[in-house]
C-alpha cells in the first residue's frame, strides 16, 4: 500500500474487526464470561497453592523479565496473556491473604467485595454526575449516610468516597483551609496557617499541606506520650503558642489508629481543646475506622462525632479491596469548597434542580463506583460480621504483644489499641548489643528474602524496630510464634557474625 508515493507497511491480522472482538458489549458476552472465568481460575489456583506470602524475589531478578516483554506485539489470546502473567506477576506477588503476611495495613479481602469489584468495573459507572451513574450515585450517598451515622454525626453530615486516606486527608485539609481563610485576604493568611498533628500522625498530612500551598513549617508536630498518643497538654501548649505568635491553626489532625503503633489519640480531650480554640478538628481514622462496626470496641472512637471531618479507609479495616475510602464531614455545607461548575458537566444553571452530582463534592472528576464493594459486603455479610473479623485481629494482637513482652530476647513498644505490635530483637547484654539496629534490619530482609513471612519495620526514637500489622483473622498465635522464632534465628545469626546485610536478599 502507498500513501502520497510512500510505501506503507500494513500489519497483518489485527484489523478493526479483530479489535472489535475485544469490546465489551452484547455481542461478546461469551468472550467476557470465558476471559473472566479463566482469570478467576488462575487466581484461585495460585491462592490454593500459596504456601508462603511471598516468593522472595528481588527487583533485579524480576525487572529483566518484565523489560523483555514486547508491548508492540500482542499475544491476542487471553489464555496466553495469562500464562505470561503467571511469570511476571502472579508467581511473585505479595499475598495478603496468607496468614504469615504481617507487614503493612493490607487486609485480606472478603468475597462479596470482590463480586462488587467485578460488577463495578464491567458496568464502569462514573460517579461524577448523575447522568453517568444513576443508581450508583444514590448507593454511594446511602453508604456515606450510613457511615456518618456510625460515626455519630447528625443529619447535616455528608461526604464522598475517595481513592484512599491520602486523598481524604488532602480534601479535609482543603476544606479546613477554606473555612479558616473565610473572607480574609488569602495572601496575608496563607503563610500564617498551621496544622497540628501528632508525631505519630500520617505523612500524608505533610504532603497535603504542601499541595495546599502552605509553607514547609506549616505542620507542627505535637508531642506524644510513652503511650504514643497525642498529649492534650502538649496540644494546648502549641495552640496557645500559635495564638500568641499570630499564627492561625486551620486544623488539628487527631489520628484514630496511628499507622506505626495502632494507637488512638485522646479524641474527647482534643475535641474540647479544638472547641475552645475554634479550630477545625480532623480525625484521621484511616486505620481505626473498623471500630465503627465493632460491637465490643466502638467506645475507643468516642469523641469522633465531634470532628469536623473524618477519614475512613474501608480498604484497611473493612476487608475491602483497594481502593475504598471516604471523607466524612459533620456539616455537609463545607463541601461547597470542592464545587466547581463546568458547562459541559454540571452547569451552574442546573445547580438548583437538585440533580445529585457527586462531582460537586469531590476533588476527582471521573471516579470509580468503589462504594459498590462495601454495599455488597453489607448486603451479604452485614456490619456485625465485619466488626467481628476486626475484633478478632485486635484481640489476637493483644495476645501477640503478651507473647513478645514475655520473651526476654525482645523488647516491645506501647501496646496497640488496634492491631500492630512494634518490637525489636535485643541482643544479649555485652558486645553484641550495639548490633541491635542492624540485626533487626537484617532479620526483616532475610525473612522477606526467604518468603516465609513478611513483616514491616519502623524507627522508634531513632532505633530500628520491627512491626507486625495483623489484619488477617486467619493468622493464629502459632503463626505469630513461628515468625517470632524465625526472626530470633535470623537476628542472632547476624549478631554472632554468621550473616551480613550484604548477603541477604540483594541478588
Ligand atoms: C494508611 C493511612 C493513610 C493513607 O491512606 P491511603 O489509603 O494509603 O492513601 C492516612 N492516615 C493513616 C493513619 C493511615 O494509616
Amino acid at each position: 500500500m502507498t500513501f502520497r508515493g510512500h510505501a506503507i507497511e500494513v500489519p497483518p491480522a489485527a484489523g478493526p474487526a479483530d479489535a472489535r472482538r475485544h469490546l465489551f458489549n452484547n455481542a461478546t458476552m461469551d468472550r467476557y464470561r470465558q476471559a473472566l472465568a479463566a482469570g478467576i481460575d488462575r487466581v484461585a489456583t495460585r491462592i490454593a497453592r500459596a504456601d508462603r506470602p511471598f516468593s522472595g524475589i528481588s527487583p533485579s531478578l524480576l525487572a529483566p523479565e518484565i523489560s523483555a516483554i514486547d508491548l508492540e506485539h500482542p499475544l491476542h489470546d487471553p489464555a496466553d496473556a495469562l500464562d505470561e502473567l503467571e511469570d511476571v506477576y502472579l508467581r511473585d506477588a505479595v499475598y495478603f491473604h496468607h496468614p504469615r503476611y504481617l507487614a503493612h495495613l493490607n487486609c485480606p479481602v472478603v468475597i462479596p467485595a470482590l463480586l462488587g469489584e467485578a460488577v463495578l468495573t464491567a458496568v464502569n459507572s462514573s460517579l461524577d454526575t448523575w447522568d453517568q451513574s444513576a443508581g450508583g450515585t444514590l448507593i454511594e450517598r446511602r453508604l456515606i449516610e450510613w457511615t456518618a451515622g456510625r460515626a455519630g454525626f447528625g443529619p447535616q453530615a455528608d461526604g464522598v468516597f475517595t481513592s484512599g486516606g491520602t486523598q481524604s486527608n488532602l480534601q479535609a485539609l482543603l476544606l479546613a483551609r477554606e473555612e479558616a481563610i473565610g473572607y480574609s485576604a488569602r495572601h496575608d493568611l496563607l503563610p500564617r496557617l498551621r496544622v497540628l498533628a501528632s508525631e505519630a500522625g500520617h505523612f500524608s498530612v505533610q504532603k497535603a499541606a504542601k499541595l495546599l500551598g502552605l509553607g514547609p513549617d506549616a505542620v507542627i508536630t505535637v508531642e506524644t506520650g510513652a503511650d504514643r498518643r497525642m498529649r492534650p497538654a502538649a496540644l494546648a501548649r502549641e495552640l496557645a503558642r500559635c495564638h500568641h505568635e499570630g499564627l492561625l491553626v486551620m486544623a488539628v489532625v487527631a489520628t484514630a489508629g496511628t499507622t506505626d503503633f495502632g494507637t488512638i489519640d485522646p479524641l474527647p480531650e482534643i475535641a474540647d481543646l479544638c472547641a475552645r480554640a475554634g479550630t477545625w478538628l480532623h480525625v484521621d481514622a484511616a486505620y481505626g475506622c473498623g471500630l465503627l462496626v465493632s460491637r465490643t470496641r466502638r467506645h475507643l472512637l468516642d469523641g469522633i462525632e465531634r470532628a469536623d471531618s473524618v477519614t475512613v479507609d474501608f480498604h484497611k479495616s473493612f476487608f475491602q479491596p483497594v481502593s475504598s475510602s471516604a471523607l466524612l464531614v459533620r456539616d455537609g455545607a463545607v463541601l461547597r469548597h470542592a464545587t466547581y461548575h463546568a458547562d459541559y458537566l454540571n452547569p451552574a444553571r442546573t445547580a438548583g434542580r437538585g440533580l445529585p452530582n457527586q462531582v460537586d463534592k469531590s476533588i476527582q472528576t471521573t471516579r470509580r463506583f468503589d462504594a459498590l464493594k462495601l454495599w455488597l459486603t453489607l448486603r451479604v455479610m452485614g456490619p456485625d460480621a465485619i466488626g467481628e473479623l476486626f475484633d478478632e485481629v485486635v484481640e489476637r494482637t493483644s495476645r501477640a504483644w503478651d507473647l513478645l513482652a514475655a520473651d526476654a530476647r525482645f523488647e516491645v513498644v506501647a501496646k496497640s489499641q488496634l492491631s500492630t505490635v512494634v518490637f525489636r530483637y535485643l541482643p544479649p547484654a555485652g558486645p553484641g548489643r550495639e548490633l541491635a539496629d542492624d540485626a533487626n534490619l537484617y532479620a526483616r530482609e532475610a525473612l522477606a528474602a526467604s518468603g516465609a513471612a513478611v513483616v514491616a519495620g519502623t524507627k522508634v526514637d531513632g532505633r530500628h524496630y520491627l512491626k507486625f500489622t495483623l489484619l488477617n483473622p486467619e493468622t493464629t498465635l502459632d503463626d505469630i510464634a513461628h515468625v517470632v522464632e524465625l526472626i530470633a534465628g535470623h537476628a542472632s545469626r547476624y549478631v554472632s557474625g554468621h550473616a551480613s546485610l550484604e548477603t541477604c536478599g540483594r541478588a
